[in-house]
Formats: C-alpha cells, sequence, structure tokens
C-alpha cells in the first residue's frame, strides 16, 4: 500500500498553482472538478495540429486550420454597428493576409503591438483572393511557441470559463503544473505482463502525453493505453460480478422434463427453429446446475423468443416452481398472456395476468392465489414487482424486451423468493452490437437466436416521399384488398406531445377519407387501456383494416395478417425505432412491406439511416450503423447501465481494444480470481482504491 498516492489525487483543486479559490470554484461548477484526480482525468476530446507553421502563400480554403507566424503591420477598425470590426494586416515574408475581429475592439487597439511579431492560428478563409482569419488565436512570439512542434490540447469548456479566461491553453497549463508534481505518485495499474503482451506505454507516460503529447506516436500510444486500461477493469467488474454470482448464489434445480415433452408431443404449433432448440438447451442446462441463471436472449423481432419462454417456464413449473413473464407495455403484457394462456390451459396450468387495470377484487385473488401456489403462471407489467406480490416459490422471472427495465427493477424481481434467488431470463428484441452487448451485459450469458422461423419472406422496405402519398394509398388499397391488414404509424415524442397528438389526429381523418370503404382502428399512449385493448382486439379479430397509431405498437406486437407497416414522417425514428416497428409485419406467411414516409428535404444522417432500412433486414447490421451514426450513449437503456462511465473508450470505435481487454480480464480471473498472485497486485490495488473512493462518494452523498 503506498497510501501517499490517494492522498496526493484527492487533494483540492484549488491548491494547484495558478488555480486558487476563484478559478476552483469555476472548475467545480462547469466541469465537475474537485480534486487533481478529477483534472487529470479530463482528458483532450481533439488535439490542434501545431507542430508547423505554415506560410501565407501555402493556404488553402481546405485547410480546417492553419498556424502561422509573422508581423502584423497595421490595423483599423472598418464598418459600422454590428458590422463593425478590427482588420489587421498581417505578414510573413510570403504574402500577406487579413486578421478580423468583431468582438473585444477596444482592448486589442490598446493591445496589439504595431510590427509586433505574432504567433496565429485559425481556419483561413479566402475572400476576394485574399486570406483572412477571423478570431484567430494570436500569441506574441516568444522563444517557446517560435519552437513550435506540439498538439494543442483541446478541452471540453462551457461559455462561462471561456468568459472568465479559461481556454483550452489555460487547462493544459494546469495539467503541466500538475503532472509535473504528479507523476511520483502515479501508480501503473495494469500487470507488467499485459503491457509486455500488448505493448503498452506506462501509465505515467500515458497521463503525460494525452494532456501534452510530444508527437503524434505519443499521442497514439497514450489513447490506446487508457482506452485499455478503461475497458479491461469495465470487462474485470462484469466478469467479476458474474463469477460471483455462479459461485454464491444459489438457484433451483429443475431436471423434471416431464411437461415439456407432453407439450412437445401434444401441443407443440409448429417445428421449432435450431436456433430456437439450441437456446432452449442452453437455458435448460442452467437450471439444472443449482446455480441462479442469469441469461439474456437476444433474438430479431419475429424470431420466436415467445414459445421458447413458455418451454422455460413449463419446465420450472414440472419442478414444483411458479414462473413470471414481466413486459413493458399493457398491450404487450395482454399479447403475451393471450397468447400463451391456450398453451397453459391445455397443460392443466393455471395462468393469470396482472396489470394497473386489474381491479382490487382480481388483485386479491391473484396475490392470494400466489400465495398457496395455485396460480403457476403470472403475465404482467411492472404491477409484478409491487409489494404485495409474493409467491409460495417462483423460480424463473423472464423479462421481455429488457431495454425498458432498469438493473434496480431486475433486484425487485430476485428479492420476490428471498430463499433462492429466482433465475432470469432477459429477452430483448433490440439488437445490440457485439462490443456493446460486452459492455452492457457482460455479467449475463447470452443466447442468440439468429434464424427466422422457416418461411418468412423478408420484408420488402421502400423510402417514398410525403408527395406520393396518393400512390401509397393506392398500394394500401391492393394490398387490402387481398385480405391484408395495414398498420400507419406516427410519431409521438414527449417533448412535441402536442403537435404531434395533432398530426396523428389529422392523419387519421386523412387516411379516414382516403378509405371510407374500409374499417380503422386507433391506438395512442392518451387512451385509457380498456379502449386501447378493444381497438386492439378489434384489429386482431381483423374486423378493421387499418391500425393507426403512435409507436405503442413498437415493441412486441404480433398480428400475423398485418403486412404493411407505413412509418410516417420516419426521419424523426432512430434506427433501432424503426427497424423495431418494421418487425410488426413480416409474421405471417405472405409478403410484407414497410413504406418509410418522410419530407423531402433530410439531413445526410438521415438518409443514411433511411438507405440502411432500405438495404437490411438484419438487426444486428442495423445496431451496428446505429452504434456509428449516434454512439453508443444514445442507444435505447443503457443510459442507466453504466456505459456512460467510458471516459475515453468508445464503442463504436474501439471494439478491438475492448475484445483483446475482456480476453484479458477472463484469463485474469479464472487463472487468479481472487487476485492473490504476486503479479496480479496492481489489479489488486486498483480495485481496492477505487472501491475506497465509491465507499466515501457512498458517504458524502
Ligand atoms: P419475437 O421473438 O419477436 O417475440 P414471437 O415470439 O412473437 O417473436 O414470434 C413471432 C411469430 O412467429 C409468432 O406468431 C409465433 O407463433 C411464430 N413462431 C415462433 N416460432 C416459430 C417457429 N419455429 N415456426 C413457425 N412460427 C413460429
Ligand atoms: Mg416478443
Amino acid at each position: 500500500m503506498t497510501p501517499e498516492r490517494p492522498a496526493f489525487f484527492e487533494t483540492r483543486i484549488e491548491y494547484l498553482k495558478g488555480v486558487g479559490p476563484a478559478r476552483a470554484a469555476l472548475l467545480n461548477t462547469e466541469l465537475h472538478i474537485f480534486t487533481y484526480a478529477d483534472l487529470v482525468q479530463h482528458y483532450p476530446f481533439r488535439y490542434e495540429d501545431r507542430t508547423r507553421f505554415h506560410e501565407i502563400r501555402e493556404l488553402t480554403e481546405e485547410m480546417p486550420a492553419a498556424q502561422l507566424k509573422g508581423r502584423l503591420r497595421y490595423w483599423e477598425v472598418v464598418g459600422e454597428g454590428p458590422k463593425t470590426r478590427l482588420v489587421g494586416t498581417f505578414t510573413d515574408g510570403t504574402g500577406t493576409m487579413d486578421l478580423v475581429w468583431f468582438q473585444g475592439i477596444s482592448w486589442l487597439e490598446k493591445n496589439l503591438r504595431r510590427d509586433g511579431e505574432y504567433v496565429v492560428y485559425g481556419k483561413p478563409v479566402a475572400f476576394g483572393g485574399k486570406f483572412s482569419i477571423t478570431h484567430p488565436e494570436l500569441e506574441v512570439l516568444t522563444p517557446e511557441n517560435e519552437a513550435g512542434g506540439y498538439w494543442q490540447p483541446v478541452y471540453n469548456l462551457t461559455d462561462r470559463l471561456r468568459k472568465r479566461h479559461v481556454d483550452s491553453k489555460v487547462i493544459a497549463r494546469m495539467q503541466r503544473t500538475l503532472l509535473e508534481a504528479a507523476l511520483p505518485y502515479v501508480r501503473e495499474t495494469l500487470p507488467a505482463e499485459l503491457i509486455q503482451k500488448y505493448r503498452l506505454i506506462s501509465k505515467r507516460d500515458a497521463l503525460w502525453h494525452i494532456h501534452l503529447p510530444a508527437n503524434e506516436a505519443a499521442l497514439h500510444q497514450a489513447k490506446r493505453r487508457l482506452k485499455f486500461e478503461e475497458l479491461f477493469y469495465n470487462q474485470f467488474r462484469l466478469i467479476k460480478q458474474k463469477l460471483i454470482r455462479k459461485t454464491d448464489y444459489a438457484g433451483q434445480i429443475f431436471t423434471k422434463t416431464d411437461l415439456v415433452t407432453q407439450f412437445y408431443k401434444d401441443h407443440l404449433p409448429f417445428d421449432l427453429t435450431n436456433a430456437q432448440k439450441r437456446v432452449i438447451r442452453e437455458i435448460f442446462e442452467d437450471l439444472r446446475t443449482g446455480r441462479q441463471m442469469n441469461r439474456l436472449l437476444q433474438g430479431d423481432v419475429g424470431s420466436g423468443k415467445t414459445i421458447v419462454a413458455f418451454i422455460a417456464m413449463l419446465l420450472a413449473v414440472a419442478n414444483g416452481a411458479q414462473a413470471c413473464l414481466m413486459a413493458p407495455t399493457e398491450i404487450l403484457s395482454d399479447q403475451h398472456y393471450q397468447g400463451l394462456k391456450p398453451y397453459a390451459e391445455a397443460m392443466g396450468l393455471k395462468i393469470v395476468e396482472l396489470t394497473g387495470s386489474t381491479n382490487k377484487k382480481g388483485r386479491r385473488l391473484i396475490h392470494e392465489g400466489l400465495l398457496d401456489g395455485s396460480i403457476h403462471l403470472i403475465v404482467g407489467t411492472h404491477a409484478l414487482l409491487e409489494d404485495p406480490v409474493q409467491f409460495r416459490n417462483l423460480g424463473l422471472c423472464i423479462i421481455d424486451e429488457q431495454q425498458r427495465f432498469g438493473v434496480a427493477q431486475r433486484a425487485r424481481l430476485w428479492a420476490k423468493n428471498p430463499t433462492v434467488y429466482p433465475h432470469v431470463l432477459v429477452m430483448t428484441a433490440t439488437p445490440i452490437p457485439r462490443t456493446l452487448a460486452m459492455t452492457l451485459y457482460g455479467d449475463l450469458d447470452v443466447s442468440i437466436i439468429d434464424e427466422l422461423p422457416a418461411g418468412r419472406k423478408p420484408i420488402k422496405t421502400v423510402h417514398r416521399y410525403d408527395s406520393h402519398r396518393l400512390a401509397v394509398f393506392g398500394f394500401l388499397r391492393e394490398e387490402i384488398r387481398k385480405g391484408r391488414q395495414v398498420y400507419i404509424v406516427y410519431p409521438l415524442i414527449e417533448e412535441s406531445e402536442k403537435l404531434d397528438f395533432k398530426d396523428l389526429m389529422d392523419g387519421y381523418e386523412s387516411v379516414a377519407r382516403a378509405f371510407p370503404e374500409y374499417q380503422l382502428s386507433i391506438v395512442h399512449g392518451r387512451m385509457p387501456f380498456r379502449d386501447k385493448d378493444y381497438e386492439m382486439q378489434r384489429f386482431i379479430r381483423r374486423e378493421t383494416q387499418i391500425l393507426v397509431a403512435t409507436t405503442v405498437i413498437e415493441v412486441g406486437v404480433n398480428v400475423p395478417n398485418a403486412s404493411v407497416m407505413v412509418i410516417e414522417s420516419a426521419e424523426r425514428f432512430g434506427l433501432a425505432q424503426l427497424h423495431q416497428l418494421r418487425g410488426r409485419v413480416g409474421r405471417g406467411a405472405e409478403q410484407s412491406y414497410c413504406v418509410l414516409m418522410t419530407d423531402v428535404k433530410l439531413s445526410k444522417e438521415t438518409r443514411q439511416r433511411l438507405e440502411t432500412m432500405v438495404r437490411t433486414n438484419n438487426g444486428f447490421e442495423i445496431a451496428d450503423v446505429d452504434l456509428k451514426l449516434r454512439g453508443p450513449g444514445d442507444l435505447s437503456g443503457t443510459q442507466q447501465s453504466g456505459v456512460v462511465d467510458l471516459i475515453i473508450a468508445d464503442l463504436a470505435k474501439d471494439g478491438e481494444i475492448l475484445k483483446a481487454a475482456r480476453e484479458c480480464a477472463q484469463a485474469i480471473l479464472d487463472d487468479d480470481p481472487d487476485l492473490v498472485l504476486p503479479q496480479h497486485a496492481p489489479i489488486r490495488d486498483h480495485v481496492e482504491s477505487v472501491r475506497a473512493d465509491e465507499r466515501n462518494w457512498a458517504r458524502i452523498s
């Protein structure tokens, strides 16, 4: 133990030379920098090339920025009102150019030196054959900056900081002061073995060069090292959690399969796909081990996760336990309940549904039935989490569409069986790119259904502008004539709820006018559940041909005869959501279609999203594009899951490093789970210091 290290890095930032109380207060509020540790971990987000000086005669408009040195010949203030500006004439012997300021003119007039030598940095723009830079960075030429040859780190800043003259240069100076003092206290956090194997630079060098890179190569190495470390510890923690669960948490042992065999023999409505069979095997193996199962089941929309869930539930019941299936919305819960009820009843099992709409008496009966064990299976929404819901012996929890459930809610389900935690199967239809899955669900075992039931035709997707609506309606009419049903979906985003609601209603009316011969259903979030359900049921029974809806139908709704999905204002949906919506069709034997309606004016990124949808039906490919376009922070449900904890690694780009880091973490934990080997001391120390930190924070907050 070297106690001085944490102590040093916990020093409050105002004690750093050149900071002081006023700036410290600013750093606290603006950047949440309180200690030396916080400052040193405030990494630059990009770097400017100051390694060389450009000459005026070689400037081009394509340059993102240029660094020049030369003489400020003279200046004058020109223009009036908001156009008032100070224009300086700058020369370096190869040409002349203008330096332009709209702000701070009086200060500049007082402080600029005629014929003074300066270093200038900024974006060159050509104007009438002459180059100029507006609001350049300007420094008096000194022996240091004349030497050039450095990369300027650029830090996240706020307007308030800039107004108080705390810019990237100032932060870089603080970093230099800090690092010069701090290097002796920096401890290596990775074992020597790993550093050698992956040719990583030391933690000390990495911290130095991430802030003050000597050259491009050093910067690259610094980033690589810090990313590796971050991802290594991220994976280490997840794998460790998984190990702890595997060794410490017992699970009920389910070996009797009679109910399952009987179901296969008498009631299975179709042949399972090979992928479904494989996943069922994986689950059954887990349920035999005597350890709690924590498994993620990933399967694209329509891949048939529900039947897998039901078969797992049967196994639990066959072994004297109860099982629950939790869905994120009432519509979905209802649909699962309606879908599973015939199977359950054919097997002589009692299944019930519990949601926010269940009345008081119904609730009481359910509470009693769960406690005395007469209810075998329960389907429901968040209502299942409520305290009065207690089981005689809950053995298996299935959570559908995980992205809507937080980790805390998962834990509340566990608590429903305090004697032995129930096994948990989390199902998600949001395909998650491998890199993201590793960091989000690294503590879960993963099963994947990567095969659709036989006979499914790939959905045909097209993109149409709003101006082609008549043609689209014509197409819908043809499909309905063939006996198909149609979804028309409108966005409903909370921030613009009123406007969106109006769009939905206007849309509904225009569809009603265009299709007087057909019946319409409408479903949206503002309706009471009973009305929603009534409208859905009419659609399911084919009494209506068109369902106009908001995204409440996004997840899981299953109406095999509906073969056309029209998405209005498709530009306003994210890729994952579009894919989810499209997944509502293509569930029967008929050819299905998805029509993406948009305005003609579209951003480049939106076009890319739409093109991706038109090009592919593959959820994993779509998830990858999504990750690249949006970055991981935005992907649904990731906010509370720890992804945002990554400071420097970028899941969209650092897949290779992540893979290596995960393999190392796994190998070390396989080899030495308690970190007793001397070569693993750096890991042990780091884990302990992080834990101590967390304890401190817990005490404070
Ligand atoms: P998801 O994985 O999206 O939840 P579902 O479980 O709702 O998919 O299944 C989609 C549809 O496919 C349902 O109508 C279901 O009955 C059907 N299905 C599931 N597995 C098979 C299979 N092996 N063969 C044929 N149809 C299947
Ligand atoms: Mg489903």
